[in-house]
């Protein structure tokens, strides 16, 4: 039966030709995530995405050799921790002024006697010279008078 035969072939390249459809679609919201994940910038994107529009699977190996290595999210985390690895050396200190050696809870370098901390006026701890409020007590941190650290001190 010739007809039937047709209808099954028929029937079988549109199975094949929606497969492959969808498959091409999946590719490319694949792709819109992944380069979403990576960059921000909407130009990148849509040539991400064209690159796998016009060439299909290799549009997708090429855009798998080109992406950026990256993701946003990686690059955030390695920002932050390069971030806390420079103020560890921070605050491994040294005197800014003189370079001598200073613990992290001292308040004066006992060389120049330049100040390294102040002190919150609510709750008594030392704070960065640079902090504006207190962590601890969330007072607002004033950059204190020298006669107040100087009492406070004596
Ligand atoms: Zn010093
Ligand atoms: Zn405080």
């Amino acid at each position: 039966m010739p007809q039937e035969l047709g209808f099954f072939i028929s029937l079988a390249v549109a199975l094949i030709v929606a497969y492959l459809v969808a498959f091409w679609v999946a590719l490319l919201i694949w792709t819109l995530r992944d380069i979403r994940s990576r960059s921000r910038n909407i130009v990148t994107a849509f040539f991400a995405v064209l690159l796998v529009l016009v060439f299909n699977i290799p549009g997708l190996i090429l855009y798998l050799l080109l992406r950026p290595r990256e993701t946003i999210a990686e690059q955030y985390e390695r920002t932050l921790e390069e971030e806390s690895l420079l103020s560890e050396l921070e605050e491994q200190g040294a005197c800014p002024k003189c370079k001598a050696r200073v613990e992290d809870d001292f308040l004066l370098c006992p060389n120049c006697r330049t100040r390294l901390k102040k002190i919150c006026a609510g709750c008594g701890r030392s704070l960065h010279l640079r902090w504006s409020v207190c962590p601890y007590c969330a007072r607002e941190a004033s950059p204190p008078v020298a006669a107040e650290l100087t009492g406070r001190l004596g």
